[in-house]
C-alpha cells in the first residue's frame, strides 16, 4: 500500500456504490488510467499477469501444436500459458548485454522454425530487451510480438514504455510486483477489438442474449472492481517507486561493484529501467550461495536469478535455442533485497554483510 491511502479512497467508492464485483467504475478507471500511463490504447483489466499472457495468445490465435519463442530466463509463468494452448515452447537464450532475449539466438531460431507463430518477449528485472533489434526480425518473420512487462512497469526502451513495442503487452499487479493490487494483470493493445475480445473471454464468454448463451470456451479471468480499486491508487505512486528503486540500485552498486568479480546487472544507455530488483552477477571466489547463506543468517532474504526454463524438469523436453548464457546468469547471479520500504540503516547492513563474505 502506498502511505497517501489513495487505495481506500478508490475502494470506499467500489463499496458505497455496491460495485463489489468484475465491473464497475475501478475496472473501467484503472484500464483507462494504466492505457494512458504506458501509451496504449486500449487495455483489459484481468485477474493475473499470466491470465493476460494467455488470452494474448488466445487474441494471436495460437492454437494446438503451433510454435511460440519464448525467453528461456524467466518466471514460468511467461511459459505456462503456451501449454494452456496446447501449443510447443522453443526457449531463446538471453545475451549478457540485456539480460533479455539474445537477437542473434532469435534469428538462429527463425531459421531453424520459420513456421512461429508468435514470439514472447520479456522484460526482466526491469530491464528492457534490445526491442528495436527484436521487432525487426519480428517483423521480417511476421510474426505477433507479445511482450511480458509484468517486471517492468515504469520502465522505458528509447523513451517508450516497455510493453507497448509488440502487438500486446501484459503487466502484473502481483504482491511482488513494483505496484500491486494484492493480485491482478492488464493486457495492453492498440487493436481495440482484440481488447474487447478479451474482455468478452474473460467474463466466461457470454454472448449478447437475454439467457445464457455461449458460442466460446470462455475464462473466468476479470479483475474484481475492489482490486482495481487498490490498482488506480498505486498507480499515483508508480513514479516514485521508481525512484526508489533507483535509489536501492545505485546505493548497492556505489557500495559492492569494486569487490573482486562483482558485476552489476546492465543499464544499456537506451534504457530507463524501473529498476525492480537489483541483481548482480559474481565470477570470482565468492559464489552466490556464500551471500545468500550470509544474508540468511541475519534474517535477510536473497534469491538466485530465475533458473532457465529448459533447465526446469517440466519444460527440459522442449528445444533451446542458444549457447547457454542463461545457464550463466542463473549459476551466478544474485537478487538483493530491493523492498522500497528498506531504509538507508537496513541497506547499509545489507551491504556490510556481503562486504563481510570478502573478508573471510
Ligand atoms: C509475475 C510475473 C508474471 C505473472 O504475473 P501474475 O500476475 O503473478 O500472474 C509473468 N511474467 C513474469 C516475468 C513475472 O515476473
Amino acid at each position: 500500500m502506498s502511505d497517501q491511502g489513495y487505495e481506500m479512497q478508490y475502494i470506499k467508492e467500489a463499496f458505497d456504490t455496491n460495485w463489489i464485483a468484475p465491473l464497475g467504475e475501478n475496472v473501467n478507471g484503472f484500464e483507462r488510467e494504466l492505457a494512458e500511463k504506458v501509451g496504449s490504447k486500449a487495455a483489459a483489466a484481468l485477474s493475473s499477469g499470466t491470465a493476460a499472457i494467455h488470452l494474448a495468445l488466445k487474441a494471436a490465435e495460437v492454437e494446438e501444436g503451433d510454435i511460440v519463442f519464448c525467453p528461456s530466463l524467466t518466471f514460468s509463468a511467461t511459459a505456462n500459458p503456451i501449454i494452456y494452448q496446447n501449443a510447443i515452447p522453443v526457449f531463446i537464450d538471453s545475451d549478457f548485454e540485456t539480460w533479455n532475449m539474445c537477437p542473434k539466438a532469435l534469428e538462429e531460431a527463425f531459421e531453424k522454425y520459420p513456421e512461429v507463430k508468435a514470439v514472447i518477449v520479456v522484460h526482466l528485472y526491469g530491464l528492457s530487451a534490445d526491442m528495436d533489434k527484436i521487432m525487426k526480425l519480428c517483423k521480417k518473420h511476421n510474426v505477433v510480438v507479445i511482450e511480458d512487462a509484468a517486471e517492468s512497469l515504469g520502465g522505458y526502451y528509447k523513451g517508450q514504455h516497455t510493453g507497448t513495442f509488440g502487438d500486446y503487452g501484459i503487466f502484473s499487479f502481483n504482491g511482488n510486483k513494483i505496484i500491486t493490487a494484492s493480485a491482478g494483470g492488464m493486457l495492453v493493445s492498440n487493436n481495440e477489438e482484440k481488447i474487447a475480445k478479451a474482455r468478452f473471454w474473460a467474463t466466461q464468454s457470454r454472448d449478447q442474449a437475454r439467457h445464457y448463451q455461449h458460442s466460446e470456451l470462455g475464462f473466468n479471468y476479470r479483475m474484481s472492481n475492489v482490486v482495481a480499486g487498490i490498482g488506480r491508487g498505486q498507480l499515483k505512486v508508480l513514479n516514485e517507486r521508481v525512484e526508489k528503486k533507483k535509489y536501492i540500485y545505485n546505493f548497492y552498486k556505489k557500495e559492492l561493484s569494486e569487490l573482486e568479480g562483482v558485476e552489476f546487472m546492465p543499464i544499456n544507455e537506451w534504457d530507463e529501467p524501473n529498476y525492480w530488483l537489483s541483481s548482480m552477477t559474481l565470477t570470482g571466489k565468492v559464489r552466490p550461495i556464500d551471500i545468500i547463506e550470509a544474508l540468511e543468517e541475519d534474517n535477510i532474504e536473497s534469491r538466485p536469478v530465475w533458473k532457465p526454463m529448459h533447465l526446469q524438469p517440466f519444460f527440459e523436453k522442449y528445444d533451446f535455442v542458444g549457447e547457454g548464457i542463461s545457464e550463466k546468469l542463473f549459476e551466478n547471479g544474485v537478487c538483493l533485497p530491493s523492498d522500497t520500504k528498506i531504509t538507508d540503516g537496513e541497506l547499509k547492513r545489507v551491504v556490510k554483510i556481503i562486504k563481510g563474505v570478502w573478508i573471510e
